[in-house]
């Protein structure tokens, strides 16, 4: 089993191999300062694709990526760095050893490059520090022991096929994984079950967020509402400029997120929900909107309905907000 970069590098951590600080996102994020957008695919050569950009305006690049139908992102601090190394781990099939292979010109180009050495260190010792020794001396850098001992560890501890850094950055704070490339053996999977779930522990509910060029806001529950919401303002005449779609069960904390999240987009002047209640509760939905309401002072327009209808129309109209019985009014008022 392959996993996804950001995946790979939280065992990095694990196993004592530094990475840079960063986060996982599946909307678009601000975070302030120059930092380093990386989409999250199986596939290599993001490099060439453009789907590694260095940006100030991690917003607007998460949301350029999005467009291309990329749905998750990896947000790292910007490490300057003046070198790059390529190192792996992998058992060699012949001896049953694991082996160490390096190259002291790492990067995008790897393929190409000449000076790739393989070192064996045989499975019936520990690493010694002549094995590091070696290999520190073929790539100039010293420091890589935790590196080296590391990707042992995810051999033979974490049952990898393959553990592979391109690029291990060198910086001032030393030698930094910046790339993970990391393959379970699917017939050992089963040993690491805890694992597997703490990786994929932090994904959320299914919620997305694309950006548009128009003006008004769209927000609704479930692929297909949300896109009938879309369709509807531009067949009156309208023109969306985002949408959120907050999946479903959405709850007052999601809703208000969702706000946030659309309203704070420049172009958004009106913001258009439009829920229909079932597993998502009215009432959680009418609280979520008030609290989003009131961080983004822009008009809201209301359609609700469905499960704790009554509860939550209550809520919103004590509020001052009016709540329309369909969305061709809704809408129609926001387009006036
Ligand atoms: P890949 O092309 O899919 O293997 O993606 P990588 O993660 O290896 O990124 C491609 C290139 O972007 C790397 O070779 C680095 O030169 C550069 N890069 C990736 N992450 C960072 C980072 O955090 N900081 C800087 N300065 N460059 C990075
Ligand atoms: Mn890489």
């Amino acid at each position: 089993m392959k996993l996804y970069e950001y995946e790979g590098k939280k065992i990095f951590s694990i196993v004592g191999i530094p990475i840079p600080k960063g986060q996982v996102v599946y909307s678009p994020v601000n975070v302030p300062g120059k930092v380093v957008v990386k989409a999250q695919l199986l596939e290599g050569g993001r490099g060439k694709r453009g789907l590694v950009r260095v940006t100030e305006d991690s917003f607007s690049t998460i949301s350029d990526m999005m467009k291309e139908g990329i749905s998750t992102f990896l947000i790292e601090e910007f490490v300057s760095h003046d070198r790059e190394i390529y190192i792996s781990a992998m058992m060699d099939r012949e001896s049953g050893n694991p082996m160490i292979i390096i190259s002291p010109n790492g990067g995008i180009n790897i393929e190409e490059s000449k000076d790739v050495r393989t070192f064996v260190i045989p499975l019936d010792r520990t690493l010694m520090r002549y094995d590091v020794d070696a290999m520190e001396k073929y790539v100039g850098y010293r420091g890589l022991t935790p590196i080296v001992q590391g990707l042992l560890k995810l051999l033979l501890e974490y049952d990898a096929e393959l553990a592979e850094i391109n690029p291990l950055a060198i910086t001032e704070r030393g030698a930094l994984a910046l790339d993970s490339k990391v393959i379970l053996d699917d017939n050992a999977l089963f040993r690491h079950e805890e694992l597997l779930n703490e990786l994929r522990r932090e994904k959320p509910a299914s919620d997305s967020y694309v950006e548009l060029d128009g003006d008004i806001g769209i927000i609704g529950n479930g692929a297909g509402l949300t896109m009938a919401t879309m369709d509807l303002v531009k067949l009156m005449g309208g023109n969306p400029a985002d949408f959120f779609d907050v999946g479903g069960g959405a709850d007052m904390q999601k809703v208000a997120f969702a706000i946030e999240r659309v309203g704070t987009n420049p172009r958004v002047k009106k913001i258009v929900i439009n829920i229909f209640g079932g597993i998502t509760r009215c009432d959680e939905v009418a609280k979520g909107i008030l609290d989003g309401h009131s961080k983004v002072n822009k008009p809201i327009y209301v359609r609700l309905t469905g499960t704790k209808e009554d509860e939550g129309k209550e809520i919103l109209t004590k509020a001052g907000i009016k709540v329309y019985e369909d969305a061709l009014s809704a809408i129609g008022d926001a387009l006036r």
